[in-house]
């Protein structure tokens, strides 16, 4: 028996013919009786609001008409809405989302709680602590210790990471201006910017600092310009400002979350990626020591687990090996954030090593288990968790890279993270939708199961075969290596064709792909400055000539939950990889 013959994830979703129709009719009406109960069990002597006159009037009646008629001409409407939850939808990073998850989040739904505060989540707060546990315990970090909380998605959980990088480096730099200007401590800007807390409160204590007092040097909390002037005043040269160091794969919320920062386009360091379009961690420490040579400030290196456009992970542990080497070294202690948004939820492999080592190379398996080593991580339960929208996290391994926004000791005053979250989420209201559906998953199907893990495993192995099959069909299918994950991209070239006629081919087939109603793919673009290392091997790979700037792809998301073991998984790959060479118009 293989690992995945003892994996069932068909009791956890409705099915592509509603074939769990039945359970799910149930527990939605399991819920709506808790929550009807609930409401009369409630305040017993209060009078009802609403009786049956009022409920037998003509216009009471006409009025609950018209909701029902908007309400059926809303599903009405949606039926025409792109049916991502069949395995004939790969185009973006959505499927079929589970039934623990519908359950989860139609439930708290019902209660509306607003996690911005327990005042108004009593119960919610509790969940999203809990649901934040999980997936703490998920990634590898210690859910006693961890911290973070759900956010929209994960932009904002990207710009989550941002703030607490900027809030740490500006309470550094802060205590360094303030040594400067009270003590004539001589400034070493890169330096300071990477002390580190212990070296922070040791200062604060051996110089009887008053917090408040660094106020005045601060870049968030007083005048950055004031703050430049003064520290171009005590060193040999202008203040350029903080950069933060980011690999050219990265998702686009980051240009957003530098701007919004107020941190110029400029301080985007792209760290050059290597043939596998994966971070380069020596050019990563060629940049460290760059900005180091250069006197600015590193907010933060980030790297990515499960790239948006070919799902690949970045080495996320030799990078943290490398950050960690400066820190010994040099005593730089440098923020890495890990953008798990698509990634994250492979950590499930870390827990099944015979299921991961199928399907992983060692490289990508280190890379999972590097995830926990890092400071910070964005998980997106909305993709690979099989979560409704929107649900995004941020995690932390420990309070101290959990504090923000205000101008107090992370250690020495306690700040409350475990509940009322208004003071440290860059949201206000929030739902406890999407913490509850991940509840209900975690304690359900649990995302550390053989189950949870087997579905993961699944995905991977879908999109290698459907890799295998459409590769050996047609000679002019160029998948773009490694397709590593779950993610495939491929474009359309003969024999040395021109980089130019082959991206006009592959666009040609995709937007006759698009106007199929048969099935779905996305595409992507791939540009010459940040992958060129991976363009030149890709197109090399059938001898062909670069003569333009990008490379164009069709990208294929494997998410769906029914690829693997299914008459119909089996009867979709045929159908698609055939319409793909109907429409292709090139000779098999
Ligand atoms: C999807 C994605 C994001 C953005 O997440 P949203 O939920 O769409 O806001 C960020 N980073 C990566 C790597 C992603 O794949």
């Amino acid at each position: 028996m293989s690992s995945d013959d003892k994996v069932s994830i068909e009791p956890y979703f409705l099915g592509p013919k509603s074939e769990n129709e039945y359970s799910i009719r149930e527990k939605i009406q399991q819920t709506l009786d808790h929550w009807f109960q609930w409401r009369k069990s409630l305040f017993e002597d209060d009078p009802p609001a609403i009786n049956k006159q009022m409920r037998e009037s003509s216009d009471y009646k006409a009025k609950q008409q018209k909701i029902s008629e908007s309400l059926e001409l809303l599903n009405e409407l949606l039926e025409a809405e792109t049916p991502t939850y069949t395995p004939r939808y790969i185009g973006h990073m959505v499927s079929e989302i589970s039934l623990p998850a519908i359950l989860g989040h139609f439930s708290a739904l019902l209660h509306n709680p607003n996690n911005t505060s327990a005042e108004v989540a009593r119960v919610g707060s509790q969940i999203e602590k809990e649901g934040i546990g999980m997936l703490l315990d998920l990634v590898g970090y210690n859910s006693e210790l961890g911290g973070g909380h759900f956010t929209s998605g994960g932009t904002l959980a990207n710009f989550e990471a941002i703030w607490r990088a900027r809030f740490r480096l500006d309470h550094w730099l802060s205590l360094a201006l303030y040594l400067v200007d009270k003590k004539n401590i001589p400034l070493d800007i890169f330096s300071v910017c990477s002390m580190g807390w212990d070296t922070f409160y040791a200062k604060v204590q051996e110089y009887q600092v008053e917090l408040n007092d660094l106020r005045a040097y601060s870049l968030a909390a007083g005048n950055p310009w004031r703050v430049a002037n003064i520290i171009a005043r005590n060193s040999s040269r202008p203040f350029l400002g903080p950069v933060l160091l980011i690999p050219g794969n990265k998702h686009f919320s980051w240009q957003k979350g530098c701007n919004l920062f107020g941190f110029g386009e400029e301080a985007l360091w792209s760290i050059p990626l290597d043939k596998h379009g994966r971070l380069n961690v020596e050019e990563l420490e060629k940049l460290i020591l760059k900005a180091h040579a250069e006197s600015r400030p590193i907010i933060m290196v980030v790297s990515v687990a499960g790239t948006t456009e070919t799902g690949v992970l970045d080495p996320v542990d030799r990078v943290q090996d490398a950050l960690d080497r400066f820190k010994s070294e040099r005593g730089w202690d440098i923020w890495h954030h890990v953008d798990a948004a698509y990634g994250g939820f492979m950590c499930a492999l870390n827990h099944h090593s015979s299921v991961a080592s199928e399907i992983l190379s060692e490289g990508q398996a280190a890379a999972l288990r590097g995830i926990a080593r890092a400071s910070s991580i964005t998980m997106d339960p909305h993709k690979m968790g099989y979560i409704p929208y929107s649900c995004g996290a941020f995690l932390v391994p420990d309070e101290k890279n959990y504090v923000v926004s205000q101008f107090k000791a992370p250690y020495l005053q306690r700040q409350d993270i475990k509940m009322s979250k208004w003071s440290s989420t860059i949201e206000g209201s929030r739902t406890a939708s999407g913490a509850a559906a991940t509840w209900l998953t975690g304690k359900s199907l649990g995302f550390s199961s053989a189950d949870f893990a087997g579905l993961i495993a699944s995905t991977f192995k879908g999109c290698q075969d459907f890799k295998k099959e459409l590769s050996q069909t047609y000679s002019w299918v160029r998948v773009l290596e490694p397709s590593a994950t779950n993610i495939l991209c491929f474009s359309v070239a003969t024999n040395g064709q021109k980089l130019s006629v082959a991206n006009a081919q592959t666009l040609g087939l995709f937007e006759k792909i698009a106007l199929s109603p048969n099935f779905s793919v996305s595409k992507t673009v791939m540009a010459n400055f940040e992958y060129g290392a991976a363009i030149s091997a890709h197109v090399e790979g059938y001898g062909g000539e670069i003569d333009t700037d990008h490379l164009l792809l069709i990208r294929c998301v494997f998410m769906n939950p029914f690829w693997r073991k299914s008459a119909l998984g089996l009867k979709v790959r045929a159908a698609m990889i055939a319409e793909i060479g109907e429409l292709s118009g090139m000779n098999c």
